[in-house]
C-alpha cells in the first residue's frame, strides 16, 4: 500500500481534471458554478492547510504513533484486510463526532469554519481546508490508537476519507435516490454546506450518511428550498491568514470583554453564535441575512489575468514545495512554506482590489526575481523544479509591466471597491 502522502500527491492532478470537468459540463449544462476570486481563495487555503500539514504531522502522527506504541489494548496486523476496512469504517465514525463538534463547539468551529466560507459550492470548495485543524482534531482519533490501528493505516484511511469527499462538493450531480441515504452524497451534502434554518447542523458525515441517520443529524435537499451556501457570519475577505483566524480572533475578543470569568470560558465551548449577553449588548454584530449580496468586490479583467497566471505559478511551487519538503531542513522548509503564503496574501489583496496588494506583491516580484540566488545553498532543492526556479527571474520581470498595467485598469473601474 503506497503511503498518505504519495497518494495526496497522486490525487492532486486529479483534483484539477475533475474542476476542468466540472467547468466544462457546468458551461454545457449553462451554469455559472464558479467565480474566479472565490476558487482562487478556496484552493489557496487547500495549499496553506497542506503546507500546515507538512509542519504539524509530527504532533499529530507522532501522538498518535506514541499511544499505538505504549497504551493500545490490541496488537492489530497491518496485513488483515479486515483491519483495513475496520478501521476504514471506525475512523469514519470518528470523523463523524469530530465534524460534528465542529458545528457545534465554539473552539472546534474556529478551525473547522475555513471549509464553509465559501458562497459557491463547486469541486474547489472540496479543497479548502483549515490550516489549524490539526491543533485538536486529533483527539477525536485516539479511540483507533487505543484499539491498536497501526499509524500506517490510520493515516491511509484519513486520506482515503478525504479524498472520497472531493466528488460530493459540486452542485452538478442530482439526487441519487437510495445513494443519498446510504453515503455522504453530492444531495446531502449541498445540506450541509448550508445557512438556511432548515439545513442547519446536518449531514456531517464523511463516506457514511447512516451515523446522520443513526444519530438524528440528517437532513434532505428539498427542491422548494433551494441551498444558500456559506457561513451566517460571511467572511467577506480574501485573506487566507484572515480566513483562518477569523473566528479565534472573535472568540478572543469576546472572551477578553465578557465580564464574568464563567462567561469567558463558557465562549469557547459554546455552541458558534452564542456570545455573552453583556458583550453582545456593548459590542452587537450585524444581525444574519439570507439575501446578502455574493462577496465580490469589482476588479479589472487584467487583473483577474494577472492573479490567475501567478496563482497556477504558485500552485506549481506549493506541490514542489510537497516534494521536496522532507528532503529541507526546518527552516529553509519555513522560509519555502512564507514564500507561498506571501504570494496567496498578495493574491487575495489584489483581488480585492486593495492598495496593500501592491504594496505586498511588488517586493513579492522581487523576492521571486532572487528566488535561484535565494535557494542556491540549499542541498535538498533539486527536481523539476530547477527549471521552474532558474525560470522565476524571467517570469517575475514579464508580470511587472502586467501587473502595473492590471493596477491602472483597476484603479479606473467606475465601481470602487466596496472596502
Ligand atoms: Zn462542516
Ligand atoms: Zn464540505
Amino acid at each position: 500500500m503506497p503511503s498518505a502522502e504519495t497518494i495526496m500527491l497522486f490525487a492532486i492532478p486529479m483534483f484539477f481534471v475533475l474542476i476542468g470537468v466540472e467547468l466544462l459540463a457546468a458551461r454545457l449544462m449553462r451554469r455559472c458554478v464558479y467565480r474566479l476570486n472565490d476558487a482562487i481563495n478556496s484552493i489557496g487555503l487547500g495549499v496553506l492547510s497542506q503546507v500546515v500539514g507538512v509542519f504539524s504531522k509530527l504532533l499529530t502522527v507522532g501522538i498518535y504513533a506514541w499511544v499505538v506504541e505504549r497504551v493500545a489494548l490490541f496488537d492489530l496486523p497491518s496485513d488483515c484486510v479486515w483491519v483495513w476496512l475496520g478501521a476504514l469504517l471506525l475512523y469514519d465514525f470518528c470523523y463523524y463526532w469530530l465534524h460534528r463538534c465542529g458545528h457545534e463547539v465554539g473552539i472546534l468551529w474556529a478551525a473547522h469554519v475555513v471549509h464553509h466560507q465559501s458562497e459557491r459550492y463547486n469541486l474547489s470548495t472540496a479543497l479548502r481546508q483549515s490550516g489549524s485543524g490539526v491543533l485538536l482534531g486529533w483527539i477525536f482519533y485516539l479511540p483507533m490508537a487505543l484499539l491498536g490501528v497501526p499509524v500506517e493505516i490510520f493515516a491511509v484511511v484519513a486520506v482515503i476519507d478525504l479524498l472520497y469527499q472531493y466528488w460530493i462538493h459540486t452542485e452538478l450531480v442530482p439526487k441519487l435516490g437510495w445513494f443519498d441515504r446510504v453515503f455522504a452524497s453530492p444531495s446531502n451534502h449541498r445540506v450541509h454546506h448550508a445557512v438556511n434554518d432548515r439545513y442547519l447542523d446536518r449531514n456531517y458525515g464523511g463516506i457514511f450518511i447512516l451515523w446522520d441517520r443513526l444519530f438524528g443529524t440528517f437532513a434532505e435537499e428539498r427542491d422548494d428550498e433551494p441551498v444558500v451556501y456559506g457561513t451566517r457570519a460571511p467572511l467577506r475577505s480574501w485573506n487566507p491568514l484572515w480566513a483562518n483566524v477569523e473566528v479565534y480572533w472573535a472568540l478572543v475578543k469576546d472572551a477578553w470583554h465578557a465580564r464574568r470569568w464563567r462567561d469567558k470560558l463558557r465562549v469557547w465551548i459554546a455552541p458558534p453564535g452564542w456570545r455573552p449577553a453583556d458583550v453582545a449588548e456593548r459590542f452587537p454584530k450585524p444581525a444574519f441575512d439570507i439575501a446578502r449580496a455574493e462577496y465580490d468586490p469589482p476588479v479589472s479583467t487584467t487583473m483577474r489575468v494577472y492573479a490567475f497566471a501567478q496563482f497556477l505559478l504558485l500552485l506549481a511551487l506549493g506541490v514542489d514545495f510537497l516534494g521536496i519538503a522532507a528532503r529541507l531542513d526546518a527552516l529553509q522548509a519555513l522560509a519555502y512554506a512564507g514564500m507561498l503564503l506571501w504570494g496567496l496574501v498578495a493574491l487575495g489583496a489584489l483581488l480585492e482590489g486593495r492598495a496593500r496588494g501592491m504594496r505586498v506583491e511588488l517586493p513579492r516580484l522581487a523576492m521571486l526575481a532572487a528566488w535561484p540566488w535565494l535557494v542556491a545553498g540549499w542541498s535538498g532543492y533539486a527536481g523539476f523544479v530547477d527549471a521552474l526556479s532558474i525560470a522565476l527571474p524571467f517570469l517575475a520581470v514579464a508580470s511587472l509591466p502586467i501587473l502595473l498595467l492590471a493596477w491602472r485598469d483597476t484603479r479606473a473601474l467606475p465601481v470602487a471597491s466596496p472596502l
